[in-house]
């Protein structure tokens, strides 16, 4: 039987292992995925060979440290610097970033998009940002401090701190920030969000199984919104067909999104 992990700290929270193993017992595949609290990130790749896991999925805080370590780092990731997914290529450790893909997959629904305004600087900013960029779509970052828009600068992407930003029109807006995760607060002034909003046509929360403030005002204002949950199900999808070295069909994916809601 093979055995996957998802790594993190804290990792109790997790709702990786129900939904990889819904996909498992639906495709009869002889595997198991479980949890592990991974305290000292650099020890990631020893530890995850040494346990003789087939494939990882990792999670705050290790996403940098898992790249550090990888043997090789494929695709959008080499970019991003932080990856989600290890799997075990003969003995070495390949790494993909599947968060941006995921994103990318989960704003489907919304149909054309042509320009983004992104809120926050963080890791999950990183990845989408470049994830858009690489589709063509224009991206806008927006963020608190100043000091997390260099990555962004770097990269010829348009970037904001509240002091200095410029509004115009944008197809979508994108909360990336942990506003509204474990508190009532907006990802920036209510003001400013009620003027981009008055041209916009979706909101996107990368925050999963809640409204969240911002999507309350964004419903309030009349956009389309849509919270995090198909971003979780999409990099969850994308690093299974990693683990089972196979494109999965939608009986798959319905099982993994019935598996995160179990
Ligand atoms: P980071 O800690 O790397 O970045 C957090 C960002 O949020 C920073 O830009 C920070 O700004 C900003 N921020 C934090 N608090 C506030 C606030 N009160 N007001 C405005 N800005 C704030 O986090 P991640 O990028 O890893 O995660 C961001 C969010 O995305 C989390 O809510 C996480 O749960 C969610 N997520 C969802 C996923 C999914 O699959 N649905 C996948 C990954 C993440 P500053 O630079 O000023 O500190």
């Amino acid at each position: 039987m093979e055995k996957f992990v998802i790594f993190g700290n804290p990792v109790a929270h997790s709702k990786s292992p129900q939904m990889q193993n819904a996909g498992f017992d639906n495709l009869k595949y002889d595997a198991v995925y479980e949890k592990h609290q991974l305290i000292d990130g650099n020890s990631i790749k020893t530890t995850f060979l040494k346990n003789k896991y087939q494939g990882a999925n990792i999670t705050v805080p290790h996403k940098e440290h898992a790249f550090a370590n990888a043997d090789e780092v494929r695709g959008l990731a080499k970019k991003i610097q932080a990856v989600n997914t290890y799997i075990n290529e003969n003995g070495k450790v390949i790494a993909y970033n599947t968060d941006a893909p995921g994103f990318l997959k989960a704003i489907e629904s919304f149909g054309k998009v042509k320009s983004v305004l992104l809120l926050g600087a963080g890791g999950t900013a990183k990845a989408i940002a470049l994830a858009l960029q690489e589709s063509g779509i224009d991206v806008t970052v927006l963020n608190r401090s100043e000091s997390k828009l260099e990555f962004f600068k770097n990269e010829n992407i348009t970037s904001y701190s509240w002091e200095n930003f410029v509004a115009k029109e944008f197809d979508l807006v994108v909360n990336s920030t942990s506003a509204g995760l474990k508190d009532d607060y907006l990802p920036c002034d209510k003001e400013l969000l009620e003027k981009v909003f008055k041209t916009a046509k979706f909101a996107f929360d990368c925050v999963y199984g809640k409204i969240t403030p911002f999507l309350a005002l964004a419903v309030h204002n009349g956009l389309e919104i849509k919270d995090g949950e198909d971003m979780l199900l999409y990099q969850g999808v994308l690093a299974f067909e990693y683990f089972t070295k196979q494109k999965v069909d939608e009986n798959v994916v319905e099982a993994m999104r019935n598996g995160l809601k179990a």
